[in-house]
């Protein structure tokens, strides 16, 4: 790994010395050099995750897609929350907001004398074999990410917003970034702010995000793949995420929060094994929103990046009801079973 972090810190280097110094200079922002030049590290990593994302994951979803392209406009967007999230404003706004709010406030915990679980405290010696602190970290970070999706699905205002990533009809290795902006910051938020309490390196932090990304952009490749009988327990694959994206069986955010779902782990399946979410069936259904579909009221999601964006807060606030299904007042019963093969009609959306 040395050669890389090497080969890394110069690219970094270079980066910031032939774009992003003269652009801070030239906005007058010369006191914050220390802090663009980390900024850099994170541009590098959006770059070289575009890079392996296109190289990589594209051609394998050239090679074995899990459905037919029927919708490219619908992945445009998609594509657009990538360079955005990965590259763009959000990561900078990000790394200067969120970031020093998490340091003073660890801080401050720490001045008033509550604990703040770092790992080196808990098991010393642990963090002296940096392998083996990352292993743990990438393990702490991942049963933080299940709770945290639960909670997306467990609670309706969360999923007002997270519906947003799940109303993606046409799922490919974009849709990952495909987020509510709100989503985003409390989902960030919170990992950044563990990140700090149990005392994550900022280089090792930088490393965790960036593998943690790739292999969830992975999951959400148009990829029919799954790992194999071991496999599939070890790592989340392309099939088990799709499962939870698949209408009527992943998920349920239908007025009430989720009941029952499945596949909610982030990069390791163990999660929904212990807590008794998984579901490892090899099926490919249809993914999106049960109330996209035109039986069940037909939401409309948006189909640009600010009218989703828009109507999330919408549903957010209660300002966005549908018609109930079937004239009916409430839901449908937990678990009833409903023809999930006709697609919502594309205009719906457009
Ligand atoms: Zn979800
Ligand atoms: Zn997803």
């Amino acid at each position: 790994m040395d050669w890389f972090t090497d080969l890394f810190g110069q690219a970094q280097q270079a980066l910031f010395e032939s774009v992003v110094q003269p652009i801070v200079f030239n906005l007058g922002y010369g006191n914050l050099l220390e802090d663009a030049f980390d900024a850099t590290g994170w541009l590098l990593v959006g770059l070289l995750q575009i890079v392996v994302m296109l190289a990589v994951i594209g051609a394998l979803q050239r090679w074995r897609p899990a459905e037919a392209v029927t919708d490219r406009r619908a992945i445009r967007v998609d594509i657009l929350y990538t360079l955005i999230q990965r590259l763009g404003l959000f990561r900078l706004a990000m790394f200067f907001s969120l970031e020093p709010l998490a340091d003073s406030l660890v801080s401050e915990m720490r001045m008033q004398g509550i604990p703040t679980f770092q790992l080196d405290a808990i098991w010393p010696g642990v963090t002296d074999q940096a392998w083996l602190s990352f292993i743990v970290y990438l393990l702490a970070f991942d049963l933080l990410q299940y709770w945290l999706h639960r909670a997306q699905h467990s609670w309706n205002w969360w999923w007002s917003l997270h519906s947003l990533h799940h109303s993606q009809r046409q799922m490919t290795m974009w849709s990952d970034s495909r987020n509510h902006l709100l989503d985003d910051i409390l989902i960030d938020g919170a990992v950044v702010l563990v990140a700090r309490l149990i005392g994550v390196g900022p280089g090792q932090f930088v490393a965790l995000t960036a593998i943690s990304q790739l292999l969830e952009n992975l999951q959400h490749a148009n990829l029919r793949v799954s790992f194999g009988l071991i496999g599939e327990r070890l790592l989340v694959s392309p099939r088990f995420h799709r499962l939870h994206h698949s209408i009527g069986i992943g998920h349920e955010g239908f007025g009430r929060g989720t009941l029952g779902g499945h596949n909610f782990a982030v990069l390791f399946p163990v999660w929904d094994v212990i807590f008794r979410t998984s579901n490892f069936e090899d099926r490919w259904d249809p993914t999106g929103v049960r109330d996209q579909l035109p039986e069940e009221g037909g939401r409309d999601y948006g189909s640009g990046y600010w009218s989703q964006q828009w109507l999330g807060l919408k549903r957010l606030f209660g300002r966005d009801k549908i018609a109930p299904a079937h004239g009916g007042g409430d839901t449908p019963a937990g678990g009833a079973s409903i023809d999930i093969t006709g697609r919502a009609p594309a205009g719906g959306n457009d």
